[in-house]
């Protein structure tokens, strides 16, 4: 898996069952975001060779695997599960020092795994299909699920160990063989989860691990007549070019993309409430959450009230290092994504929104070596202004006055995304409108954006997605596919929509 010298640790690949250095021989070094003089490891720079090494191996694997009855293929997870409990605290230090989240998250991003893991373990013994009455005698008939085949796994950094279970997990226990590749940021955490079904026993070329760049590994997983479905987290734009490069070869695509999700905060909300849940909506994870409450609609009625307390509490939220118990905002994971929060606060700023607070890298020691910025809020936000319809994926929130609850309903479904979106208040009638013309995947009430449970469906509509939902038992139909099956024993040849039962 790796070798230490005093300095820094190297990984390596999993492909059939060994840990072999990339083909090129080229590597690359993880750095933290909270402090750039510390390096986490040195990782393989894979090529398309190592690629099709590793799809070679899945497909072989694939042969036996399929055929290891589901409630066998659960119980190395549930093992797996039981491991991932019990290194909890040093897999959610790994992926602090990784990709700077606090270490509350990054137990929580590990907790999740653990959650899915022994969720889909059960769901071993529960692949239920149908059986159906038929419409002639003597003749039986029901639906099974059955495996794929090769499924290729690309996931970002901003959940590094929950986003490869949602996906790697359902794929193992439907039967299918896995190709890995992991955001480029976030290597060590893959690659201690991979780890982890290594020693659970998931057997050799089930389960390979290659890393590297997108444009490299990623695209090559994507063309490979081979695999039979890719599953893909990650950005829009990214999103669209894995569609039109896998669509020639019609393997089934799942995709979980970008999203501008909103908190409605009506006139009858309770605001405390609705201001700490807009502070961990919007800056958890340093805003990095696909689900982040990057926009909050406010009733004019508690626009000024609701602000006031918002820009307080935001000021005193603490930055620093993800490790340090103190810390309630890691910096952003990389220089480009710093870049990224730096020039919307310039678009901001040009459109006219309101600089309420924030804006600015902290100063200090401390911060010198790391991707730290500070909260920051935008007021007096129009929905049309980019800031309010562009995923920033920082410690950005967009306030946006309403004069109603259907003025919120349209600001709130005005944007090409749908992944998630909440509104506060204490009127049942409006909770349930609101829950019914939201166009989203997730829907909250009194609560943030944010907060999703392994065992409901998790995705979105539009641009956030392509119709698949993972989590959940819907993650089953994205990892295996329908057979109807009828058996005759009527011992004749009976036309289905010709012969008709006699009564
Ligand atoms: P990204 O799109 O840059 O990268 C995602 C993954 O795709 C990475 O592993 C990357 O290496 C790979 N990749 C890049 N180019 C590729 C190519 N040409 N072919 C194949 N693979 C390629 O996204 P990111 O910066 O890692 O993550 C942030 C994005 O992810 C945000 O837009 C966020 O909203 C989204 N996200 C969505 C969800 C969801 O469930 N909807 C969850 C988390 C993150």
């Amino acid at each position: 898996m790796s070798t230490a010298t005093s300095k820094t640790t190297t990984y390596f690949n999993l492909i059939d069952g060994a840990w072999v250095s990339s083909s090129s021989g080229d590597a690359f070094e993880n750095r933290n975001p909270a402090n750039t003089d510390d390096v986490v490891g040195v990782f393989q720079r894979s090529t398309a060779a190592d690629v099709a090494d590793a799809i070679d191996a899945a497909r072989l694997a694939y042969d036996r695997w399929r055929l290891v009855p589901a409630p066998r293929r659960a119980e190395l997870l549930f093992r797996a599960a039981q491991l991932i409990a019990e290194r909890k605290e040093a897999l959610a230090r790994d992926m602090t020092r990784e990709m700077g989240k606090v270490l509350d998250e990054t137990r929580g991003d590990v907790q999740e795994a653990i959650d899915m893991t022994f969720f889909m373990a059960g769901e071993g013994r529960r692949q239920y299909g149908q059986t159906v009455p038929s419409e002639l005698r003597d003749k039986f008939a029901m639906s099974v699920r059955q495996p794929m085949g090769v499924a290729a796994i690309i996931t970002p950094w901003n959940f590094p160990m929950a986003i490869p279970s949602w996906k790697i997990i359902p794929a193992l226990v439907c039967g299918n063989t896995v190709v890995f590749k992991p955001a480029t940021l976030t290597p060590l955490s893959a690659l201690n989860f991979v780890k982890i079904l290594e020693e659970a026993g998931v057997p050799r070329g089930v389960v390979n691990l290659v890393t590297g760049g997108g444009g490299e590994v990623g695209s090559a997983m994507i063309v490979s007549d081979d695999v039979r479905i890719v599953s893909f987290t990650g950005s829009t734009d990214v999103g669209r070019t894995v569609s039109q490069h896998a669509a020639p070869s019609f393997k089934k695509v799942h995709l979980e993309m970008g999203g501008k999700n909103v908190v409605m905060v009506m006139d009858d909300a309770n605001l405390e409430l609705a201001v700490e849940g807009c502070l961990w909506g919007g800056f958890g994870t340093t805003g990095q959450r696909c689900t982040a409450a990057s926009r909050v609609v406010v009733h004019e009625r508690v626009y000024e009230a609701f602000l006031e307390q918002f820009v307080a509490r935001a000021k005193g939220l603490t930055v620093g290092d993800g490790l340090d118990p103190n810390t309630q905002m890691g910096p952003l994971v990389s220089q480009g994504q710093l870049d990224t929060v730096m020039q919307y606060l310039e678009i901001g700023r040009s459109e006219g929104a309101r600089l309420m607070c924030g804006g600015r890298r902290p100063s200090g020691a401390m911060y010198a070596n790391g991707f730290f910025h500070e909260p920051t809020i935008f007021a007096d936000v129009a929905p049309s202004m980019r800031i309010a319809q562009e995923e920033i994926f920082g410690p950005v929130v967009s306030v946006v006055p309403c004069r109603s609850f259907d003025e919120a309903v349209a600001i709130g479904n005005g944007v090409q995304y749908g992944l998630s979106a909440s509104i506060y208040t204490q009127d049942i009638n409006r909770a349930f409108a609101a829950m019914r013309d939201m166009y989203t995947g997730i829907f909250y009430v009194n609560a943030p954006t944010i907060g999703a449970e392994v065992h409901l469906p998790f995705g979105g509509t539009k641009a956030t997605g392509n119709g698949h939902r993972e989590a959940g038992v819907a993650a089953l139909d994205v990892f295996s596919e329908w057979k109807s099956v009828y058996v005759d024993f009527s011992g004749r040849l009976q036309r289905a929509q010709i012969d008709t039962a006699d009564l």
